[in-house]
């Protein structure tokens, strides 16, 4: 049962109650039915990834994993995600990827992405992480406040779709994760040491130049910054000054 014995997730109060408490006994809690009965981890296995999954697999190795396969990630995210799963005996890895119909009707020859990333994005990402997290009352991600300027007020507990989304690793810098890979010898995604600090799908990521934003590489030349899965403060988030409505699922 939630904190606050309601079922509308009451954010407001988890956040305060929350603010000093580590980011692995937050995880614990989250795994162990504290904010909902079931719990589920969303991670795209890139750059910062290994820190929340780490983390995870010292609390519950059991608590399902949700990986979203746009079926346009980098080679090496696939191997990485393996690599991970056995190291850290993930018991649960859930591979999420859109619907074929789907795709065969939207994005039949997949170059949708060079022309209307939103609806890529709607097809590939949206849409199937909403139907993969039904019937789960909280989910988990490594977002942080310091990736980008979208997420800069980011907390600790959110309220999306009558879900409480939990970002554990909100506060952490980016020395604060590679600290903590070094700490724990984490391997690292393999295209960060060619100049990828966040990574996404092959088409829509390019190598960051140093004192760029992290996430500068993601959709560049575009307005684009957030691929839409995530609400913040209640808001559909991609980026635009003028997004357009996503369907969620
Ligand atoms: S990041 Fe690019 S390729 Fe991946 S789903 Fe979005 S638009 Fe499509």
């Amino acid at each position: 049962m939630r904190p606050d014995g309601n079922l509308a997730p009451d954010c407001s109060r988890l956040n305060a109650l929350y603010a000093e408490r580590s980011a692995e006994s937050i995880l614990a809690d989250a795994s162990n039915g504290v904010f909902g009965a079931k719990a589920a981890l969303v991670s795209s296995f890139g750059a910062e990834s290994a820190v929340l999954l780490h983390m995870l697999s010292r609390v519950s190795v059991e608590t399902p994993v949700l990986f979203v396969d746009t079926e346009m990630l980098f080679a090496e995210t696939l191997e990485y995600q393996l690599e991970l799963a056995e190291r850290f005996g993930l018991r649960n890895v859930i591979r999420v990827r859109p619907e074929a119909q789907e795709t065969a009707w939207e994005d039949p020859i997949g170059d949708l992405n060079t022309y209307d990333t939103d609806a890529c994005c709607n097809l590939r990402k949206v849409r199937p992480l909403a139907r993969a997290l039904r019937g789960y009352d909280v989910s988990i991600t490594g977002r942080k406040r310091h990736q980008s300027s979208t997420r800069e007020d980011l907390s600790l507990f959110e309220s999306e779709n009558g879900r409480i989304k939990i970002n554990p690793l909100a506060a952490w810098r980016r020395e604060d994760v590679l600290n903590w890979m070094d700490a724990h010898a984490l391997p690292r995604h393999p295209l960060t040491k060619r100049g990828f600090p966040s990574i996404g799908c092959t088409p829509c990521t390019t190598k960051v130049r140093p004192g760029e934003d992290p996430r500068s590489g993601r959709w560049r030349g575009q307005d684009k910054t957030e691929c839409g899965i995530h609400f913040i403060g209640g808001r559909l988030v991609t980026g635009r000054a003028d997004p357009k409505p996503l369907q969620q699922g």
